[in-house]
C-alpha cells in the first residue's frame, strides 16, 4: 500500500477541479475544505453530546447507503477492490491512514491511524467532560460495501463494531466486521 501512494496521490490531484462558480469538484462530486475540528464536532461531537446514541440509526442508514452506492458504481471490481479504493480515498482525503488487517470470507478487520473523528471528537469530549466512547462511523460505509456484494452472492450479511477508538484513548481505531453464521 505504501509504495502505491505516489501514484494514488497523483491520480487524486488530477481528479480535483475548481469550477467558475467556485465549486471544488473531485471526480464529479462537490467537496469542501473545512477545519477538522468543525467537521468532527458538527457531525459527531455535538450530536453525541445532545442526543447520545439516539441519532445513530439515522446516520448509519445514510452511511450504509453511501457504501452501497460506491459498490454499485464499481461492482465489476469486486468487494475487495471497492474496499481498497474506499480506504485509500479516505486516507488521501485526510480522514486518517487506513490499514486493511484481515479480509476473509467470514471477517474483515481494518484500522485507522490518526482518525480525524477519533482525535477531534475525543478532544471535544475531554474538553466538555463527556465520557469517551468509540465514535468513528466509517465502518457503516464498509458495511454497505460488503453487504452489497453479500446480497448479490446470496450470503449472510456483515455487522460491524469499532473495538478500539482514538476518542477513547486507544492508539488507533480498529473495526471488525463479522458475517452472520
Ligand atoms: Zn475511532
Amino acid at each position: 500500500m505504501a509504495e502505491e501512494l505516489p501514484r494514488d496521490i497523483k491520480r487524486f490531484i488530477d481528479g480535483i477541479e475548481i469550477t467558475e462558480d467556485g465549486a471544488l469538484m473531485f471526480k464529479g462530486h462537490r467537496f469542501v475544505f473545512v477545519p477538522g475540528v468543525l467537521l468532527s464536532i458538527s457531525l459527531m461531537g455535538a450530536l453525541i453530546e445532545r442526543f447520545s446514541g439516539m441519532l445513530n440509526p439515522v446516520a448509519r442508514r445514510a452511511l450504509v447507503n453511501y457504501g452501497r452506492k460506491l459498490a454499485e458504481e464499481m461492482e465489476n471490481l469486486g468487494a475487495r477492490s471497492v474496499l481498497d479504493h474506499y480506504l485509500s480515498l479516505e486516507h488521501l482525503m485526510g480522514f486518517g491512514k487506513n490499514e486493511l488487517v484481515e479480509f476473509s470470507d467470514s471477517q474483515v478487520v481494518y484500522r485507522i491511524h490518526g482518525s480525524l473523528y477519533g482525535e477531534e471528537t475525543g478532544a471535544y469530549f475531554k474538553m466538555k467532560g463527556i465520557e469517551p466512547t468509540a465514535v468513528c462511523a466509517s465502518r457503516y460505509i464498509v458495511e454497505g460495501i460488503l453487504n452489497y456484494f453479500a446480497e448479490k452472492e446470496g450470503k449472510p450479511l456483515f455487522t460491524s463494531d469499532e473495538v478500539k477508538c482514538k476518542a477513547k484513548g486507544d492508539k488507533y481505531c480498529e473495526f471488525v466486521l463479522k458475517r452472520a453464521c
